[in-house]
């Protein structure tokens, strides 16, 4: 088979909420997501998606990934699209880094070739384990009991872990893990997510001052090394995310004892391809892991549930459903939020058909 059409679609995802808050001021009103289509020969096709959380949060953004896509299409068409290896070592040699705007070819390349095998993804990727995957939420910053409030009402949707956006002022967010945890029953899972925004000495106080709470702590400062010498200063379990970018430094992290959970964020690794096989080496290594994406709609939320229902249930910390936090879905089959759970589709690839007339114009459509 070879790839015989790529064509690429903007689209804009705005949120229920209207906003969304994190570390250091940073805030999104309307995500802007990247879709592709790899068709191969025969006329079977695959789809795959990417959307940076912003431009400054990984080093990615929604431009990269267009122009990064623009880049590959012309030199992938003829490409096999079955064979995922292959096809990533092809990327890396027309272009060197941006595993982001890697990802949703790879991922594309996935669902296509769910279609040619007649099988899901979750399937190709390992197996089913377990009936549903369980959900975070994650909790924008906003004042202490508003977050509280938050919590509470994701609760009674059906939520049991739930992520809390701290790294702002460590005094308030002291305030925020203790507000929200108040909420919440003992089995509930609590994650104070910092996204590198406290440096050093804040982080050694706000875990310090909220030791008899039961609480992760997720990537509280900006390096690896910042962030390896808060974990040896707290007994909170520990969770790495934006550091965590390959397969090297799970490795690293596992040889310091670093952490006791990694974030797979698909684009973060470059495509389903790379994640399952830091994913694969988390299993072997006896690292939990939340498995998601910078963020997404429809597509990369089916991408999610594939991945994560492949996961040893006691590998899989948590999963996310962005599609869920955004007002526009476009895909017909798309994972939907039950009771705090999502289900990989058992229908063949990722199992979503997303609505071509409502797409608009693509700004990519090359043919072989
Ligand atoms: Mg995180």
């Amino acid at each position: 088979m070879k790839i015989t059409r790529i064509t690429a679609w903007q689209l804009d995802l705005p949120l229920h909420e209207g906003s969304y808050k994190w570390s250091g001021g940073k805030s999104v009103l309307v995500f802007d997501s990247t879709l592709v289509r790899v068709e191969g020969s025969g006329g079977v096709v695959g789809w795959g998606e990417v959307c940076p959380l912003g431009p400054a949060y990984l080093p990615s953004y929604a431009a990269g990934a267009r122009a990064g896509i623009t880049e590959l299409a012309p030199d992938l068409l003829g490409a096999e699209p079955t064979e995922l290896m292959r096809l990533n070592r092809r990327m890396d040699a027309l272009l060197k880094g941006h595993p982001y705007a890697k990802s949703a070819i790879d991922m594309a390349c996935w669902d296509l070739l769910g279609h040619v095998a007649g099988l899901p993804c979750c399937d190709l990727l390992g197996g089913r384990y377990g009936a549903r995957i369980q959900l975070y939420r994650a909790i924008s910053q906003e004042a202490p009991q508003r977050m509280a409030e938050s919590v509470a009402a994701y609760r009674d949707e059906g939520y049991r872990r739930f992520q809390l956006k701290v790294g702002g002022d460590p005094e308030e967010d002291i305030e925020r893990i203790r507000a929200t945890r108040a909420v919440l029953e003992p089995s509930d899972k609590l994650i104070a997510d910092a996204n590198t925004g406290w440096l050093m000495h804040e982080a050694a106080r706000v875990v310090r001052a909220v030791r008899d709470i039961d609480v992760y702590i997720e990537q509280p400062c900006e390096t690896y090394e910042q962030c390896l010498s808060i974990r040896r200063r707290t007994d909170h379990p520990f969770v790495m995310d934006e550091c965590i970018d390959g397969l090297t430094p799970i490795l690293r992290g596992y040889a310091d004892l670093a952490m006791d959970v990694a974030n797979i964020k698909i684009s973060k690794f470059g495509g389903l391809t790379r994640a399952r096989a830091a994913r694969d080496l988390c299993v072997e290594l006896g690292i939990g892991m939340t498995i998601e994406d910078s963020w997404g709609g429809d597509v990369i939320t089916a991408a999610i549930s594939h991945l994560a229902h492949s996961t040893p249930e006691e590998f899989r910390f948590t999963a996310t459903d962005f599609n869920s936090y955004v007002t526009r879905d476009f895909a017909d089959g798309a994972p939907r939020r039950e009771d705090g759970h999502m289900v990989a589709s058992s229908a063949p690839g990722l199992g979503i058909s997303p609505r071509v007339d409502e797409l608009g114009d693509p700004f990519l459509d090359l043919k072989l």
